[in-house]
C-alpha cells in the first residue's frame, strides 16, 4: 500500500476544520502547534504535511503531496494544475470588491480604469476587470487590505469577506463579489494515476464525512394512521425505515435521514401529525 501524503493548512481559518475532517476519517492529527510539519498519521499509510494554504497548490501540483486541502480562492489565484475533487463545506468566504462608504461607486462597473486596488489576489482582480474591458493598478498586499483606502494607499480593495463586519468596522461597502470560496480537496494528477486505489479510498472516506455533516438521523414514534401523510413530506435517502413498537398497534417507530437545514420544518410537521419521542442524532459517516 502506497503512503498518501495530505497537505493541510498549518494555520489560519482553514486549519482547524481541515484537521477535524481528517480526524473524522480516523487519522491521527496532532495539533498544528506541535510544530512538527510532517507527521505520520496512522498505520504507516498516511502522512500529514502542515503547510501554508498558499503553498498547498504547488505542493500538490508537483506531487510533494498527493492530496491537499486549501481555499478555492487560492486555487483560482494560483492558476491551479491540480485536480479539484470535492468541495468540503467549510471555509466559506467571498473575495469581494469594496470601496469606502463615502465613494460614489455602487458596483464594479463604477470603478474607473487606472484605479488603485489593494489585494492579495492580483490575478483574480486583474482578470475581473479585464473581463469588463478595464485595466487597473494592483497594489499587492499580504492581508488586511481593508485599511488601504483610509490611509491613501489604494482607492478600492478586494479582500476575503465572511460576515462583512471587518468591512463595516473600516467604513467600507461591497461593490461586487469576485469569487465565492470554500475549502476544497485537491489531488495531484500523477498521484491519482499511480495511487488510484489508495486515493479513492481516502476521498470516499472524506466524502462520507462531508455528506454526513449536513444530515441528521431522526427517530420518532408516529401514528400508523398518519404514515402516508408523514412519508409525503419526509425526504429520506430511500424513504423512512418503519418498525413496529412492542405492545402498540396504533404507533410505529420511524427512522429517517434528514438534511440539517430541513430539520426544524420536518420536526414541526411530525409534531402536527402526532409524533412523539422525537430524537435527533448526528451521523458519523454516510455513504450513498
Ligand atoms: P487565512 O486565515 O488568511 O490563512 O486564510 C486562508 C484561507 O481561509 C483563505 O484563503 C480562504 O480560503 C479561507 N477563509 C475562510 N473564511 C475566511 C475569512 N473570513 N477571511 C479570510 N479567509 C477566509
Amino acid at each position: 500500500m502506497a503512503v498518501i501524503r495530505t497537505a493541510i493548512p498549518n494555520k489560519g481559518r482553514l486549519a482547524d476544520d481541515a484537521a477535524d475532517l481528517l480526524r473524522a476519517i480516523g487519522l491521527r492529527v496532532p495539533s498544528a502547534n506541535d510544530r512538527k510539519l510532517l507527521v505520520d498519521s496512522g498505520k504507516g499509510r498516511y502522512q500529514i504535511l502542515f503547510a501554508s494554504p498558499w503553498d498547498i497548490p504547488r505542493y500538490v501540483e508537483t506531487g510533494a503531496a498527493d492530496v491537499g486541502i486549501t481555499g478555492l480562492d487560492i486555487l483560482e489565484e494560483m492558476g491551479d494544475r491540480v485536480k479539484r475533487l470535492l468541495p468540503l463545506n467549510f471555509g466559506f468566504c467571498r473575495l469581494s470588491l469594496a470601496a469606502p462608504e463615502a465613494s460614489p461607486a455602487r458596483s464594479g462597473a463604477d470603478v474607473p480604469a487606472g484605479a488603485a486596488i489593494a489585494t492579495q489576489f492580483p490575478n483574480l482582480v486583474r482578470r475581473y476587470f479585464r473581463q469588463r474591458g478595464k485595466e487597473v493598478e494592483i497594489v499587492e498586499v499580504r492581508g488586511a487590505a481593508e485599511v488601504t483606502p483610509n490611509i491613501g494607499a489604494a482607492d478600492f480593495l478586494a479582500d476575503l469577506v465572511e460576515t462583512g463586519s471587518t468591512l463595516r468596522m473600516n467604513h467600507l461597502k461591497i461593490l461586487d463579489v469576485i469569487v465565492e470560496s470554500q475549502a476544497v480537496l485537491v489531488a495531484c494528477p500523477e498521484s491519482l494515476a499511480s495511487k488510484a486505489a489508495e486515493i479513492r479510498e481516502f476521498v470516499s472516506a472524506v466524502e462520507s464525512v462531508v455528506e454526513a455533516e449536513t444530515r441528521r438521523y431522526l427517530m420518532a414514534n408516529v401514528p400508523v394512521a398518519k404514515l402516508v401523510e408523514i412519508r409525503s413530506f419526509l425526504p429520506g435517502i430511500s424513504g423512512p425505515t418503519v418498525m413496529s413498537l412492542a405492545g402498540r398497534e396504533d404507533m410505529v417507530a420511524m427512522h429517517v435521514v434528514v438534511k440539517e437545514d430541513e430539520l426544524n420544518g420536518v420536526i414541526a410537521l411530525l409534531k402536527d401529525a402526532g409524533a412523539t419521542g422525537i430524537l435527533v442524532v448526528p451521523i458519523e459517516r454516510m455513504v450513498v
